[in-house]
């Protein structure tokens, strides 16, 4: 007994004379050695309702929004997808037209930010190969991803020209149910049920087929945890979560349950653990009340509405929301780092990746803008993560999946 005791004293002291824990400026240096060397992607970014206007310069940090050339330069930010999104509207012609219409003018709004305004500092990757290309060339990445399918209503040949403008990720649905699939979120104002197809559609079941044909990812974000088990087991290629939180660490309706992760990771897919603060704990009611009521007083509720109010009012409503935010912070980048230990834990270091939904509601206390990307790496040095282990959580795993989805389509091809 006492041997053994001697042995275990001998084996917990270092190994080297003088090798002792790391100072908290090695830790930094170290993270910032690993940041800098490897590609970061992060697979979800909205686009600001003016990021095709003439108006828009990606070289100028502005007001509320959270991605900028400079920006992602400073923060280390190699690849975000940005976000062909459309809200869930009526489901007739005249919805399904105006949709499409509203998804086509996003498309074009990312290939002029990347083929024409900045085609020097940023390109459109179409593929993993590509990405890596890029990122070796010193420039930075976009990706394009689909945020709704309700813009294809019901006509499934649509995937095709989505896919041809560039489209390599597209989510089945948003809140709302729509023609697809059942959402994680039902639309509470028209009184939806909690299911409508009980979770994918035969339409919907069509759509992945011709997703996992067309060689784009199929994304469960959004999707109910029904939805999210029927694409996990119709999909012949891995898919993923592109920006979802875990719902065993707080329970919300868009959080992925452990049945969903393990079904994402069945398929060879990714989960995409999201910076998004409602997300990651519970908001206290005090500060949705305190936002509300800064809306009333301001008669300008939504983004797009307090974007334009004139700009001394602009000031006094950031300066009141600076206040709220204080009083009540966001979650935190541990609380990010929380989710992912536990995703990672259960379906195992390939299966996990991060999402920042930036422009689109996202953003927390630490990660509030691509300039902050480099705390979540320094939070997974901190964790004890491993170079090889942070490469994968921050793009490896993604662009895996990425060419296993392209290589699949590749061979349904040959077979024809
Ligand atoms: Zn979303």
């Amino acid at each position: 007994m006492r041997t053994w005791l001697l042995a275990a004293v001998l084996f917990a002291a270092p190994l080297v004379p003088g090798a002792q824990a790391q100072t908290d400026a090695e830790i930094v240096a170290r993270a910032h050695t690993i940041h800098d060397r490897i590609l970061t992607i992060d697979t979800h970014v909205d686009i600001p309702a003016n990021f095709g206007s003439d108006g828009y310069d990606m070289m100028k940090p502005v007001r509320g929004q959270q991605v900028h050339l400079p920006t992602m330069i400073e923060g280390g930010l190699d690849a975000p997808f940005f976000i062909v999104f459309v809200g869930q509207g009526e489901r007739n012609t005249w919805g399904y037209a105006k949709a499409l219409s509203d998804a086509f003018v996003k498309f074009a709004a990312i290939h002029k930010m990347a083929d024409v305004t900045n085609h020097d500092k940023i390109e459109i990757a179409l593929s993993a190969a590509d990405a890596r290309r890029i990122y070796a060339s010193g420039k930075k990445v976009a990706f394009i991803g689909v945020e709704n399918g309700y813009p294809i209503g019901k006509d499934i040949r649509l995937l095709d020209q989505f896919q041809a403008f560039g489209a390599r990720y597209f989510g089945l649905v948003h809140n709302g149910h729509n023609d697809l699939a059942d959402s994680a979120q039902p639309n509470v104002r028209t009184n939806e049920p909690a299911a409508e197809h009980n979770g994918l559609s035969p339409l919907g079941k069509d759509v992945v087929r011709r997703l996992n044909a067309l060689g784009v990812m199929v994304d469960v974000s959004h999707s109910s945890a029904k939805s999210t088990l029927d694409i996990a087991a119709t999909s012949a290629a891995p898919i993923i979560a592109s920006h979802s939180g875990v719902k065993a660490v707080f329970d919300h309706p868009r959080n992925l349950t452990d049945e969903g992760l393990l079904a994402i990771k069945k398929t060879g897919g990714v989960a995409q653990i999201v910076a998004f603060d409602s997300y990651l704990r519970a908001v206290p009611a005090e500060k949705t009340e305190a936002i509300a009521a800064l809306g009333r007083e301001f008669g300008a509720g939504r983004p797009d509405e307090i974007a334009k109010l004139p700009a001394d009012k602009l000031a006094a409503y950031d300066k009141k929301m600076a206040e709220i935010e204080l009083k009540w912070p966001r979650a935190s980048v541990k609380d990010l780092v929380d989710q992912i230990d536990y995703a990672v834990k259960m379906a195992g270091i390939e299966t996990v990746g991060i999402a920042s939904d930036f422009n689109g509601g996202g953003g927390i206390t630490g990660w509030n803008g691509a300039a902050e990307t480099f705390n979540v790496t320094l939070e997974l040095v901190r964790r004890g993560y491993t170079e090889e282990q942070i490469a994968k959580i921050w793009g490896g795993n993604l662009l895996r999946v990425m060419e296993r989805v392209e290589q699949h389509a590749a061979r349904g091809k040959a077979r024809k």
